[in-house]
């Protein structure tokens, strides 16, 4: 028996027997119908089965927006005939730049069912970054919101493909501009009637893009398919994932330009659920008031957003009605917010971990049986780490020969994946071919994996602080340094050392109106961490440097210090 277990589930030989799949061998064909997976579908899903069920908005004008799957579907239907009268051939990339409207939601179904691929493109990017996207994408037509007409003004000339940009409002709000070639999307679908059925593409066929923030060299595309798409949001709905119901309402944070909202544009019209969308405003009061005014039971974002609410909570001694659940990914989930939400709050935390190229969801942590009757502090210590792989995802860390490791959750090597939502390139073949022999795509990421299967990841490989030939993971002492009540952010690097190689500092935002010393933050860290792992120095700034996507942008810190010497260096 403990041989089968140790085959089935327990270490990286389960990975070994992978040539076994897929074989050519003479086969008997199943008789099941062939009826392709397609994203239009799940429109055409929600209009027939909940037409009747809610999308929010929070517009950008300000007023609040109320409207059905029904007419999301009609109107989304027009925008793909108008598309085609554009002359949108399938294939084309057509750019989003846009937060979360129904307008958006609308385009997005609009241009997939022109059998085009919906493009979103993050308007934090920079300038430059949006340029060489959009010329690399060949963008013939760019959606966008009111409030990023400036930046298109700034860069239009240098897009070199873009014909035309639609402008998602309408008439009274169309914005003076000096660029010529602006349509107004309201004026645009009210010359259809909607009578469009969906050009019908194979399931693997490109409906979406998205460019990964490349925090090194150039933004590189990750394009999905119809197939991955719905096998992503499918494989992540399951009973101990995000598991939505038609009664839920879900506020959707997490951007949809932001690697398919997480699936949220997915999961919640084929579920029923009544979809939020909280447009440009994502501050803690903003949030708070749709969470509440809106009854909502199931929302999504980074780690960013919920510190701004639970800091609005806390300072206005508020509570959450009804939401139950909150996925939380991007960076890790500081316990301080795992915590305040579970027991201040009584919203269950999922913590989920994923990237651009794995569509984005890879693992979700929600405990497996037994472990729901451990101890509290020990199943923190399980929903701090980032979850066990969704089916069919496969996993394995390796060490620098490529050689897999022990799922013993001490061992940690390279996070290696592989799925059928999983990138096996990038567009236009760019960065060459980012698998493994096995198939298997280098995340970037390295992890531990524990011998119930759920990953802890400790550092991104670029970021691994190395010391006297041992790791020290820079997200656990971040983790625990915001746990500090005087701190805002913390971020840890890796500064030369003499002796060591490599050395921590642990560079600190201090919460606003807070002074907080270098000794009171050691002192906070002493026994929390191993000795050896203690930063040899703590430094404080105003402003952490972010990405576009909200994570902590270690190469500008690394930057910012280069010349910082540690006093133990000296
Ligand atoms: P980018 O790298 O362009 O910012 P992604 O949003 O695809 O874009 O980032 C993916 C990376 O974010 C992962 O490889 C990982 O390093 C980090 N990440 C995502 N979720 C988590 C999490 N729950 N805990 C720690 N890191 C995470």
């Amino acid at each position: 028996m403990a041989g089968l277990l140790g085959f089935l589930g327990r270490g990286p030989e389960r990975h070994a027997p992978d040539a076994a799949r897929g074989d050519k061998g003479p086969f008997l064909e199943g008789l099941m119908q062939d009826v392709p997976l397609s994203i239009p579908d799940i429109l055409d899903h929600a209009a027939c089965f909940h037409g009747a069920r809610e999308m929010v908005t929070r517009t950008l004008e300000g007023p609040i927006h109320r409207t059905t799957y029904a007419d999301l579907h009609l109107r989304a239907r027009k925008c793909a005939q108008a598309l085609k009268r554009l002359g949108v051939k399938p294939g084309e990339r057509i750019a989003t730049l846009a937060w979360n409207t129904y307008r958006h939601f609308e385009a997005w179904y609009g241009i997939i069912g022109t059998g085009a691929v919906c493009h979103t493109i993050n308007p934090r990017l920079f300038e430059d970054q949006i340029v060489y996207i959009s010329n690399h994408a060949e963008n013939p037509y760019i959606f966008t919101d009111t409030t990023f007409v400036p930046i298109l003004e700034k860069i239009a000339d240098r897009l070199d493909s873009a014909k035309a940009f639609i402008v998602l409002a309408d008439r009274a709000h169309m914005p003076k501009s000096k660029l010529k070639n602006l349509i107004c999307y309201e004026d645009m679908i009210a010359a259809e009637d909607g009578r469009f059925n969906w050009v019908r593409m194979p399931e693997t066929a490109a409906a979406g893009l998205c460019y990964t923030s490349g925090t090194t060299g150039n933004p590189k595309g990750v394009l999905y398919s119809h197939r991955s798409n719905i096998l992503m949001y499918l494989a992540s709905g399951v009973g101990d994932g995000i598991s939505l119901h038609s009664s839920d309402t879900i506020l959707a944070v997490v951007p949809m330009f932001h690697a398919n909202s997480w699936g949220l544009v997915y999961s919640a019209p084929s579920n029923g659920a009544k979809l939020v969308l909280p447009g440009m405003k994502l501050d803690g009061p903003s949030v708070y008031e749709l969470l509440e005014t809106e009854k909502v039971t199931f929302t999504a974002a980074v780690p960013t957003v919920w510190l701004m609410l639970l800091q609005h909570l806390e300072a206005n001694n508020l509570k959450l009605s009804t939401l139950k659940r909150v996925v939380i990914g991007g960076s890790a989930v500081p316990r301080r917010i795992l915590e305040a939400f579970e027991d201040n709050y009584g919203v269950e935390v999922i913590h989920a971990w994923g990237m651009t190229e794995t569509s984005p969801i890879g693992t979700l942590c929600v405990l497996k049986a037994g472990q729901t009757d451990l101890p509290r502090a020990e199943q923190v210590k399980i929903k701090l780490k980032q979850g066990r792989p969704i089916f069919p995802v496969q996993l394995k860390i390796v060490d620098d020969e490529g050689k897999a490791l022990p799922h013993d959750g001490k061992a940690f090597g390279r996070l290696m994946i592989k799925g059928p939502f999983i990138a096996k390139a990038y567009f236009k073949g760019e960065g060459g071919d980012p698998l493994d022999a096995d198939g298997y795509f280098d995340t970037g990421d390295v992890a531990t994996i524990d011998g119930e299967g759920f990953i802890q990841i400790t550092d991104r490989a670029k970021d691994v602080i190395k010391s006297g030939g041992e790791w020290i993971s820079s997200i656990e002492i971040e983790n625990i340094a915001v746990g500090h009540p005087k701190v805002a952010e913390a971020a840890v690097i890796g500064l030369y050392h003499p002796k060591w190689d490599e050395r921590p500092l642990l560079i600190i935002v201090p919460k606003a109106g807070e002074s907080v010393t270098r000794e009171e933050i050691l002192a906070y860290l002493e026994g929390k961490i191993a000795k050896w792992w203690m930063p040899d120095d703590v430094v404080f700034i105003e402003e952490m440097p972010h990405t576009a996507t909200g994570k902590i942008q270690k190469t500008a810190l690394r930057e910012m210090f280069k010349d910082h010497v540690l006093p133990t260096a000296k």
